[in-house]
């Protein structure tokens, strides 16, 4: 003999309801069957709302009580399309008492707990009876037998206890006796000694068919539902989540206390000393493997099993120097909970007893807190505890593993996955079993804090990025083409998933969870939402991903000016605008201070030099102990091409015009030429070798003419280029003669720093470098003669778009 129970899902269609037929069919071929059923999907909830309707008078509850009848209805029509008169007049008489019983609550503005049971009852006394008779109808051998008249309970009416003497004996009575091949119950129901109705509680039908499994001692127990499993965590919230496929009894329990809706809490319980397994099957896909509940499963020695979570968690934290003095405290306070039947998830003290911290339902809070804080009115009084303070709007998630008191470092790779994505702990509760570690976090945190620790402790090989990028002009572009091409490569070979989830450009903004599909963003873009900056960070914010990551593409000092936010976020930066790391010092501390205290790292290679790694460079040396004496360098792409195109043959207005169409300068050619921009270059390498300098400080000396330097706009600039040819002309004159070719040098060196155009003569490093070609020289401790040298292309969309793909992968491989 064999149990299965299915759940609303599965007989939630006239279709599901035909594949449970099948599957039990199947089954009763070489066995007898005992079928366990919930109310069609959704009903049980459609009935408590007619109801609360109903108490509340509100007519309303009409409308609900139709839809209920119209689906039961339409259900029976589709499942017994002929001669279905008898059943049709069953389910209408049911129907109708269910109508009248709406009325009567309507009419007495009055819904008790025993009314609810008798109201709720319905959804599984007619799935059962309708199941039952279709069976009937295409020639099966199928019963339903009311299982209110054998699972007998106590009146706590909503959630009543079972009595199992009484209700062993009328089950293995009525089995004994029973000659049909199928056995339909309802679930969930039941009666109290006196002949009340009862049920065993939301979710209940589990139950029901474990109590019968158990009364039966039946080789084995099946809940058949709609997920293919007892997942690693709720699969509806993790898309990466995947069925056990061998769980213990202890485990199974803990995850579903915690919040695994997927099997009734006390299910467990009946079949756990007769050692009767368990199956999760799913209707929708019978094929699939599911989760054996057993015993077996001790012996794994994966620590972490699954992950659960509850919602609407209320804390009350009692506090109070006093506490510690109050004879019998703790017995007080759990009487005074009990007694306002407030179930208590979870709770956690201080060691020093000077605070004690409860999670309830947060239903049950205000009760609990008036309650509390009367037992306490005179211990409050005299100040000896403050009174209870309550937080709403907080979930539990609990890690679950029966091997995990064999692992180290579980606890710490919990933290820190959650405190690297700026997920606050609230409290915290290990078991003493250590089956078991709880947090208690904000509501909204729960989606990013379970996709974070399973892929901590589940998949963790793969790690996803998710990124916002602000600025898709030339380099931009080319980074989400960079990305697009890479992805799977970083998918196979490094594990690391990149998600672009949002995009901007300074007309619109898009955004995806899921992940835009790079292969048509333009076309994405252009049909996005107007684009703000703010909006653009309120909604990465609003996401609240995992591993974000926001990248500025732009040269844009309100770009820059955001990054605080971000990083409070624990939103990491990547950046190729200088602007931030280069502004006052006290700014650039401060996001350095932001970046290490929110764990979200800022990084902006690209700000020198480009791809060319030079920051990492140079950030390695210092991390490991060397120290910077000086730094010489060129590190002006465009500047480059420009003296290095520049010669008594050519202008130099058409090579910097030249400069500018390639994309070597900036948008504005002043800030390039006027030194400004090295300058913040070579600042930056100052300030990360660990000097505290702002941008006045270094030496400027301007090569450009006098009215050059003055022009008030881009265009009077060019014409001043025209104009002072020959001053221009006459700097190359000088470096022919000295035999020296022209270079924009930067220079750091005891602690002071400055940016010149230099004649430097041949031999020198610096000589022969060409195009756009940036040179970085760093003399160190290690490196005090010959120094360490980085060189290579300094300008260009593509190098500097997989500059800052290096700095975003940095991040993936943290
Ligand atoms: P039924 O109506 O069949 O009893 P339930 O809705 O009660 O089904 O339980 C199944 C649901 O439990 C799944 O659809 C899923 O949303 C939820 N669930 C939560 N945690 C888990 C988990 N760890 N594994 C599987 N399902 C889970
Ligand atoms: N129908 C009940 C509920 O929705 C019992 C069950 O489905 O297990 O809670
Ligand atoms: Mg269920």
């Amino acid at each position: 003999m064999k149990v299965l129970k299915f759940g609303g899902t599965s007989v939630g269609s006239s279709k599901n309801i035909n594949n449970v037929i099948s599957i039990l069919e199947d089954y009763s071929k070489s066995d007898s069957v005992i079928c366990v059923v919930s109310a069609v999907g959704g009903i049980t909830d459609k009935l408590l709302l007619a109801g609360k309707l109903a108490q509340n008078k509100d007519s309303e509850f009409l409308e609900v009580f139709n839809t209920i009848k119209e689906i039961h209805l339409n259900i029976v029509n589709e499942l017994i399309p002929n001669n279905n008169n008898n059943v049709i007049a069953f389910v209408n008489k049911r129907l109708e008492e269910l109508n009248n019983l709406l009325n009567g609550i309507f009419l007495i503005n009055e819904l008790s707990p025993k009314t609810s049971d008798k109201l709720v009852s319905f959804g599984e006394l007619l799935s059962s009876f309708i199941i039952a008779e279709t069976m009937k109808s295409r020639g099966l051998s199928a019963e339903r037998k009311n299982s209110q008249e054998l699972v007998i309970t106590n009146a706590i009416f909503t959630k009543a206890e079972v009595n199992y003497s009484i209700t062993n004996k009328n089950i293995k009575d009525y089995f004994n006796a029973a000659s049909q091949q199928v056995t339909i119950l309802p679930g969930f129901v039941s009666k109290s000694v006196n002949g009340e109705q009862t049920t065993l509680g939301r979710g209940g039908s589990d139950f029901t068919a474990a109590i019968v499994a158990a009364a039966l001692k039946v080789d084995q127990l099946e809940i058949w539902t709609d997920v293919s499993g007892m997942f690693t965590t709720n699969p509806k919230i993790v898309k990466h989540a995947y069925p056990i496929s061998e769980i213990s009894y202890q485990e199974a329990m803990e995850l579903s206390h915690f919040g695994a809706k997927v099997l009734y809490p006390p299910t467990v319980q009946p079949v756990l000393d007769l050692e009767i397994p368990i199956y999760i099957k799913n209707t929708l896909e019978p094929e699939a493997a599911g989760t054996k509940i057993s015993n077996d499963a001790l012996i794994s020695n994966k620590p972490v099993k699954g992950i659960s979570n509850i919602g609407n968690i209320a804390l009350l934290t009692l506090e109070g120097s006093g506490m510690v003095g109050i004879p019998g405290f703790s017995k007080r306070l759990f009487e005074t909970l009990s007694q306002e039947k407030i179930n208590v998830i979870l709770i956690t003290q201080a060691s020093s007893e000077h605070s004690i911290c409860l999670g309830v339902e947060a239903k049950d809070a205000k009760a609990a807190k008036e309650a509390i804080d009367s037992t306490f009115e005179n211990e409050i009084a005299l100040h000896k505890i403050e009174p209870i303070i309550v937080e709403g709007e907080l979930s539990i998630v609990a890690l679950v593993g029966d091997n995990m008191k064999n692992h180290q470092g579980i606890s710490g790779k919990l933290f820190s996955a959650l405190g690297k994505n700026n997920v606050n702990v609230r409290a915290i509760a290990q078991g003493a079993s250590e089956k078991n570690i709880s947090v208690v976090i904000a509501e909204n945190d729960v989606k990013k804090a379970l996709n974070v620790l399973h892929e901590q402790f589940f998949e963790a090989k793969t790690k996803q990025l998710n990124v916002f990028i602000t600025g898709v002009g030339n380099v931009g572009e080319r980074l989400v083409e960079q990305i697009k091409q890479q992805r799977k490569y970083l998918k196979e070979n490094l594990k690391i998933n990149i998600r672009v989830v949002g995009l901007s450009n300074s007309r619109k903004m898009v955004f995806n969870e899921g992940g835009i599909d790079l292969k048509s963003w333009k076309e994405q873009l252009a049909d996005g939402e107007q684009a703000s900056l703010q909006g653009f960070f309120e909604n990465a914010k609003t996401m609240n991903l995992r591993n974000s990551i926001f990248v500025d593409v732009t040269a844009n000092k309100n770009v820059a000016d955001l990054y605080p936010q971000y990083l409070r976020e624990s939103i990491s930066v990547v950046a190729c605008n200088k602007i931030a790391c280069s502004s006052e010092y006290f700014n650039y501390k401060e996001l350095k201070r932001l970046s290490l205290k929110y764990n979200a790292p800022l990084l902006f290679e690209t700000n020198v030099g480009a791809g060319l790694p030079v920051i990492d460079t140079l950030n390695n040396l210092i991390a490991s102990g060397d120290k910077v004496n000086s730094i010489q360098a060129v590190l002006s792409g465009s500047l480059n091409f420009v003296f290095n195109n520049f010669n008594d043959s050519t202008k130099f207005y058409d090579i910097v015009k030249q400069a500018a169409a390639e994309g070597y300068t900036e948008p504005d050619p002043r800030i390039d030429l006027s030194g400004v921009d090295v300058a913040r270059k070579i600042l930056i390498l100052a300030r990360e070798s660990g000097v505290e300098m702002n941008l006045e400080d270094i030496e400027n000396a301007p090569f450009l003419s006098e009215s050059g330097l003055k022009s008030d706009t881009v265009d009077d600039f060019y014409q001043t280029l025209i104009d002072d040819e020959a001053h221009y002309q006459s700097l190359y004159a000088s470096a022919k003669a000295n035999d020296c070719q022209l270079k924009y040098v930067a220079k750091f060196d005891n602690g002071k720093a400055s940016v010149s155009l230099q004649e430097i003569p041949n031999g020198h490093p610096f000589y022969n470098l060409e195009g756009s070609d940036n040179i970085v020289m760093f003399y160190t401790e290690r490196y005090p003669e010959q120094p360490m040298i980085i060189k290579g292309a300094g300008a260009g969309a593509d190098v500097t778009a997989s500059g800052l793909f290096a700095d975003i992968i940095r991040l993936g491989n943290d």
